[in-house]
């Protein structure tokens, strides 16, 4: 029961908290109190309990915007990838959801056929990222390829690429499912070069390396961005047949796949 002293401090908490911008403050102050006197808790205690409430929830709700603002296709994580399908990266894949890659300013690539889990597990890792603090961008290869080129028209690629490069994560998805037109992949090298031992990039693709060259329409260019790419990079190879197809009595798919097969 709040005293009438205990009443007036509640209203200057309240007051005080909305100063702070920190207004759940003030539910967790009062609602502490009681549990503190129960518990007997110092006052210290009581303090380091408050603001490790809000401190919590601003973390939350700080991850959820970042995870919000990152545009994943749809909402994956670490926790629901089965490791059974992919018992070959399971410590790989586990060493790497720490986030240490992104300090490093790594790179992961994902290879594989379809269904395997590459979009999965770049969700995942982009997801346990912004969790982590920090910010994230997904998009698939040819989204990117029209946000350079877009900024690329109006004559802003540098500053384009300066503000991709506040970003920790980016993931580029689906390298390879449609090829780039010269000025694409030369657009493409440019975002690889400019995070190249700054920021990390996820990418994932249904083709080795060896059929890059394809998809970038040129040796040189591929061998150079691939270079880049994997300096600082751990690649995890996906293997076996499409999760999606599961039970469905179709193993495999057909190695030539059509645009309308890509997602
Ligand atoms: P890819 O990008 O390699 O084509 P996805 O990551 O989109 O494949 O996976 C296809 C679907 O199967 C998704 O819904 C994904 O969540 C699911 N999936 C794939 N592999 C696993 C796995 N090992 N554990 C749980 N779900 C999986
Ligand atoms: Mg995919």
């Amino acid at each position: 029961m709040a005293t009438k002293t205990g009443t007036e401090s509640i209203k200057q908490i309240q007051y005080l908290a909305a100063a702070l911008k920190a207004p759940r403050i003030t539910q967790t102050a009062q609602r502490l109190a009681d549990q503190a006197r129960d518990a007997g808790w110092t006052h210290e205690d009581y303090l380091a309990a408050v603001l490790d409430r809000e401190v919590s929830a601003r973390n939350a709700s700080g991850a959820e915007l970042r995870i919000r603002a990152a545009g994943f296709p749809a909402r994956k994580t670490m926790e629901d990838f089965d490791f059974d399908t992919q018992p070959a990266i399971r410590a790989q894949v586990g060493s790497l959801a720490s986030g240490a890659f992104l300090t490093e300013a790594r790179n992961i690539v994902l290879l594989g056929p379809p269904g395997t889990g590459k979009t999965h597990l770049a969700t995942g890792l982009g997801v346990a990222a912004a969790r982590n603090g920090h910010r994230v961008l997904f998009a698939t290869a040819t989204d990117w390829i029209t946000r350079l080129t877009d900024a690329h028209r109006m004559g802003r690629l540098p500053q384009e690429l300066a503000k991709l490069r506040r970003y920790a994560l980016i993931i580029v998805d689906e390298v390879g499912y449609l090829p780039f037109e010269q000025d694409a992949a030369n657009l493409f090298f440019q975002l690889v070069s400019s995070r190249y031992e700054h920021a990390s990039l996820i990418l994932t693709s249904n083709l080795p390396f060896s059929g890059w060259a394809g998809v970038f329409g040129d040796q040189a260019v591929a061998a150079a961005m691939i270079d880049r790419i994997v300096h600082h990079a751990d690649v995890l190879t996906l293997k076996g047949a499409s999760y999606r197809l599961r039970g469905r009595g179709i193993d495999s798919l057909p190695s030539t796949r059509t645009q309308n097969q890509a997602h």
